[in-house]
């Protein structure tokens, strides 16, 4: 009834109504999606500069809903956060990933995995204790987990996030601050969390080759961190160019296409066998 009303803006509001639609749809399929099997997580490798080997893989969720296909990430994580229902996804992903290793581990490979955490994990004072027992059910030890957490979920609640991550920190979990540079927190501020790690966010990395801006903003971020005692990973590194200034620049680590998109599980032991440093 309503719609004949509209007029010049209909196009515009059935466009909004299609999206709002979708939202729900998503938001409502995301027990499903665990429950029937949907969902997966893709491994992206990260090399250490120094060696020229892999030192670790980060966890990265897929879901193929079955009629809208795939959805990306970007998409449904923030849906899942805003609806209440992160809780889900994040309990999945932390016994999916660690039921991986184990099965890694068997299979005579001892790898380490870095997984993304939302705010409400990262305030969760359940998590380190929950993690304790998957390391034990999976017969896994702490240096085969890491933590990626942006600057902006830890900000939400500093004091409860940095409670959880020093107990994380204690048990031996290295942690990332994900995304950095995006957000408005000083190295100052994230230097009184247990931080081991920056993760340049890849908005500054991509074009390093040809943008002399970013290049300046990458190095100060490198030497800064370095100062403080943290190690500095570079995402989105899409080619040689990139990956040979960095590499001169002293950043520890590289993510990115050029060395591998994120990969199935099933594919990773054959990708390692095959990557020369
Ligand atoms: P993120 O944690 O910043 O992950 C990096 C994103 O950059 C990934 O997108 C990755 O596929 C993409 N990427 C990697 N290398 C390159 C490159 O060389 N070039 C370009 N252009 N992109 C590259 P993806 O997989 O779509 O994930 C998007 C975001 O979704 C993640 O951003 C993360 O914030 C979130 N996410 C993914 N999985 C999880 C999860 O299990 N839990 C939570 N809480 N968030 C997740
Ligand atoms: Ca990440
Ligand atoms: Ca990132
Ligand atoms: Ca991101």
């Amino acid at each position: 009834k309503a719609r004949r009303h509209r007029h010049s803006h209909e196009r515009y509001e059935e466009g909004q109504d299609e999206q709002h639609l979708r939202q729900l749809m998503l938001i409502r399929d995301l027990q499903e999606a665990v429950d029937n099997g949907e969902l997966w997580m893709a491994y992206q490798p990260k090399v250490d500069t120094t060696t020229g080997r892999v030192c670790q893989f980060e966890a990265l969720m897929r879901w193929r809903h079955p009629t809208l296909g795939f959805v990306p990430p970007d998409e449904f994580i923030g849906l899942a956060e805003r609806s209440g229902n992160i809780g889900l996804l994040s309990d999945w992903m932390l016994a999916h990933v660690c039921e991986q290793l184990h099965h890694w581990k068997r299979q005579g490979h001892h790898l380490s995995v870095a997984i993304n955490l939302s705010a409400s994990d990262v305030i969760d004072p359940g998590l380190p204790m929950h993690i304790t027992e998957l390391f034990e059910s999976y017969d896994l030890t702490p240096d085969q987990l890491a933590l990626e957490v942006t600057e902006s979920a830890v900000m939400q609640d500093v004091e409860a996030a940095t409670e959880t991550l020093m107990a994380l920190s204690q048990m031996g979990l290295k942690i990332a601050i994900d995304d950095y540079g995006t957000g408005y927190s000083s190295l100052a501020q994230i230097k009184r969390l247990p931080v081991d790690e920056l993760k340049i966010d890849k908005s500054f990395v991509l074009k390093i080759d040809t943008q002399q801006e970013d290049l300046t903003i990458v190095r100060s971020t490198i030497e800064m961190g370095h100062h403080l005692g943290l190690k500095i990973v570079a995402e989105g590194v899409e080619n040689s160019a990139s990956a040979e200034i960095l590499s001169q620049l002293r950043c520890d680590y590289l993510q990115g296409y050029w060395i591998s998109k994120p990969m199935p599980a099933d594919a990773i032991t054959g990708w390692l066998d095959e990557f020369k440093p």
